[in-house]
């Protein structure tokens, strides 16, 4: 039958023998379709009613509405928060549908340039922030996605870690393979945490996260965005000296310029 799914498993029994162990996995699979669905239709059918609100509400003027400023101010953060919620869960319904894609050759002298000026952006000059490159590699994927995952890196860098802070965006070669990392001094996350973090909504402290404006889905997102790019995400941390995030790219995805290539031949 075509619609069955099986996963099989190869396990090993005694000396030189093998158990195959198949199990059915066609109603889990429906199941996760279903939910995935179900998520992206009401992300969907969301999206218009929020942006009426966002869209009266940046009409109201505080003089208008006297006694009113901090009440308005509070609707516009909060449908602000929603739309991102809605935003992220629309993203992630998209990348866990998707199979992966062209590989398109993406310099990331540019990518790095923007991921700077984001960082300077969100921390308004309240840290210290470096971009090392390695002209030597780019990378080879969709330039949307790879510089979206970055992105999510970047942004809780600057949100986890706290005035005075250093923030560190670094390409670097390994052999025929390339590591991006994205590392900061900020609060560190306590080792039981680490593997979770890339769950949707999983938040090592929820009440900070929502201060700092995230949706809880960030990571989330990194990870299948680099699961389409045969890329692993590496983490290490240390509570109260900061975080590192390093999206591990194998050969498949990277390329690498030798030098001698640019040479003419003589
Ligand atoms: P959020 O929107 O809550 O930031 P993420 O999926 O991006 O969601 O991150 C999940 C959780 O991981 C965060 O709530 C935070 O607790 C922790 N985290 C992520 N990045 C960092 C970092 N650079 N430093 C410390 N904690 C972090």
């Amino acid at each position: 039958d075509p619609n069955i799914r099986l996963h099989l498993r190869l396990v090993p029994y005694s000396d030189h023998r093998w158990l195959l162990v198949a199990r059915d996995v066609t109603k889990l699979l429906q199941l996760e379709r279903v939910r995935r669905d179900f998520v992206a239709n009401v992300s969907h059918e969301l999206r218009t009613p929020l942006t009426v609100v966002h869209g009266y509400l940046d009409m109201m003027e505080p003089e208008d509405f006297p006694g009113t400023g901090p009440m308005l101010e509070e609707m516009r953060k909060q449908s602000q928060r929603m739309t991102q919620l809605v935003e992220d869960l629309l993203t992630l319904s998209r990348l866990e549908a998707q199979s992966p894609g062209e590989l398109d050759s993406v310099p990331m002298a540019p990518v790095l340039a923007t991921l700077q000026r984001e960082a300077q952006a969100l921390s308004q000059g309240r840290h210290q922030i470096s971009v090392i490159d390695d002209p030597s590699v780019d990378l080879r994927g969709s330039v949307r996605e790879l510089h979206s995952a970055f992105s999510n890196l970047v942004s809780n860098a600057v949100r986890y870690t706290p005035d005075g802070g250093s923030i560190q965006i670094r390409l670097q070669r390994q052999g025929e393979a390339a590591v991006l990392s994205v590392r900061d001094s900020g609060y560190g996350i306590a080792a039981q945490h680490i593997p979770r973090l890339t769950e949707r909504f999983y938040r090592v402290s929820s009440s900070r996260s929502r201060e700092s404006g995230g949706t809880g889905l960030g990571l989330s997102i990194v990870k299948h965005i680099l699961g389409l790019h045969n890329a692993r995400l590496v983490i290490h941390s240390e509570v109260g000296n900061g975080s590192e995030f390093a999206c591990h790219f194998d050969a498949s995805h990277v390329t690498v310029r030798n030098d001698t290539d640019a040479l003419p031949l003589e």
